[in-house]
């Protein structure tokens, strides 16, 4: 169990992310990180510890208005700066955070790795981003259409959320059997997996189907 937050609107993505955070770090105190979208780059900073870790080593922060935060509860992988999410695809262009347990991930990460995927880290959630990343290509640079592909090749619980520098104002998420909510707010989105993380600024929340791909952007 972990907590999820994702964030595109028109204030600074960081306050939201951390706001969120802060209230979902009772589902998960191994590290914390956050990938922030900047024009064709990502602001990647992720500790392990509590979220007053991570905050203390966010420095130089860009202007940013969308982007995803994670709090981790370890299950593939020690406790570890390196195995905090996001995780990020060999490009560092796509970043991923994922709640719960992809079971195929040793076949996945073997398969990938033929593909000449470099790995940093031990979790299970990794082998999503270079999944990805490979289906975003294979998509035409579509973020939603790849989470779509990449779900169908996913066993497993997860609640999986994803941003690419490409199109740093869109935030694509996918759940099965784990908790993702849609808020809807004015102007500005979020998805979380749970309705706490973003309640002071919107009551509007939808949840998501099995399999269902969330895509949003600050306009929609
Ligand atoms: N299985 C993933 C990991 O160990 C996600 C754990 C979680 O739900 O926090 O990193």
């Amino acid at each position: 169990m972990c907590g999820i937050v994702g964030y595109t609107g028109p204030h600074p993505a960081l306050n939201n992310l951390i706001e969120g955070l802060r209230r979902l770090e009772y589902r998960g105190y191994d590290s914390a990180g956050i990938a922030l979208g900047t024009s064709n780059k990502l602001f990647v900073e992720k500790r392990a510890g509590k979220l007053s870790n991570l905050e203390a080593a966010i420095k130089d922060v860009p202007d940013a208005n969308s982007g995803i935060g994670h709090t981790r509860w370890a299950t593939h992988g020690g406790p570890t700066d390196r195995n905090a999410h996001p995780h990020l695809d060999n490009e560092g262009k796509l970043a991923v955070i994922h709640n719960g347990i992809i079971e195929n991930y040793v076949e996945l990460r073997k398969e990938l790795e033929k593909r000449g995927h470099k790995f940093t880290s031990e979790t299970d959630t990794e082998s999503v981003a270079h999944l990805l990343s490979d289906a975003r290509k294979a998509n035409n640079g579509d973020l939603a259409a790849a989470m779509r592909d990449v779900c169908k090749e996913l066993r497993g619980s997860f609640t999986l959320l994803a941003i690419h520098a490409d199109e740093p104002d869109r935030i694509v998420g996918a759940r099965r059997n784990s908790p993702l909510v849609v808020g809807v707010g004015e102007g500005e989105n979020f998805l979380a997996s749970d309705v706490a993380a973003f309640i002071s600024h919107t009551k509007k929340a939808l949840e998501l189907g099995q399999d269902e791909v969330a895509d949003i952007t600050s306009k929609s």
